[in-house]
């Protein structure tokens, strides 16, 4: 859960809002001049692509600020909503707010969509917000605006750039996505015959698991298994890593090639909320370090 009273001021919100907008990839603009509460409106622009007809879209956004207060954006807070849109020739209306909207500033913006003062409208509220933190590519600008929260919610950063995602072999679901929205739902199976393993099956709990464990059982193997949220801790990740190497050291037989490059898959994988997020001197590094190795040194 995010505390975005971690932002102490409604400029830094607005830098925040702005960073956030980017980072999903919008046209983001700052337009001149301030609201009279002191409040700036942004601007983003989109291009509508229709059947036939492609057109410019224009949303307002306005930055509201009240997670100190904790109280809600209501209708006393956004006047003059469609004066605000035709003075930048705006088309759309979005809300980012670290709080909620009031149920009365929804049903003002239906009726202005109703009467067609405003085209569509959005909210950001705090619980939307963090939901997009759930995806991929915003976990630098959680870090840059919201480092203790970065901490406590982990997301998924891309080691080198490409997301390496860790698919159930039944569904296909990105199981370490699902490890950022809620706990222990994916697990690991290990398929053991004659004290080798075999394989591992990346999983959901619940049907997927029930399926490939029932048909590793046909084949005669014995299936141990994992949590793989208990990977994304970094203080469990780092005790299976160094078991795994003492099972290596006490028994190289003990997995077969395949499962080895498996759990290799694993752990890069997993690195992507384990690992600190990495920065653009880290890669640079790690490529003159890779040189090295490959010419020998
Ligand atoms: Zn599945």
């Amino acid at each position: 859960m995010i505390d975005y009273r971690e932002i102490d001021n409604s400029d830094a919100w607005e830098s925040f809002c702005r960073d956030y907008l980017v980072a999903q990839d919008l046209v983001v603009e700052i337009p001149p001049g301030r609201g009279p509460d002191g409040g700036r409106d942004l601007l983003v622009k989109e291009q509508l692509k229709g059947t036939l007809v492609t057109r410019p879209f224009t949303w307002l956004v306005s930055c509201k600020h009240y997670a100190q207060s904790g109280k809600s954006v209501g209708t006393e807070d956004e006047t003059n909503i469609t004066d605000r849109l035709a003075q930048h020739e705006a088309h759309g209306f979005i809300g980012f707010y670290s709080t909620v909207a009031s149920a009365a500033l929804i049903e003002r913006l239906k009726d202005l969509r109703t009467q067609m003062k405003i085209e569509e409208f959005k909210i950001y509220d705090g619980a939307r917000i963090e939901t997009g933190f759930h995806d991929i590519g915003l976990s630098g600008v959680l870090l840059q605006h919201l480092p203790v929260s970065h901490t406590s919610l982990r997301p998924i950063h891309p080691l080198l750039k490409e997301y390496v995602p860790l698919q159930c072999e039944n569904c296909g679901k990105d199981l370490l996505k699902q490890s950022v929205r809620n706990n222990k739902l994916g697990i690991l199976i290990f398929a053991e015959k004659d004290e080798v393993i075999h394989t591992v099956h990346f999983v959901c709990k619940g049907s997927c698991d029930t399926k490939v464990s029932a048909r590793l059982q046909r084949l005669g193997f014995s299936d141990g298994w994992d949590d793989i949220d208990e990977y994304c801790n970094p203080l469990i990740f780092f005790r299976r890593f160094t078991g795994h190497m003492a099972e290596l050291r006490n028994n190289p037989g003990k997995y077969s090639d395949k499962a080895h490059a498996q759990l290799i898959d694993l752990y890069l994988a997993v690195s992507q909320r384990t690992l600190r997020q990495t920065n653009e001197e880290d890669r640079q590094e790690y490529f003159s370090v890779r040189e090295l190795e490959e010419i020998g040194f």
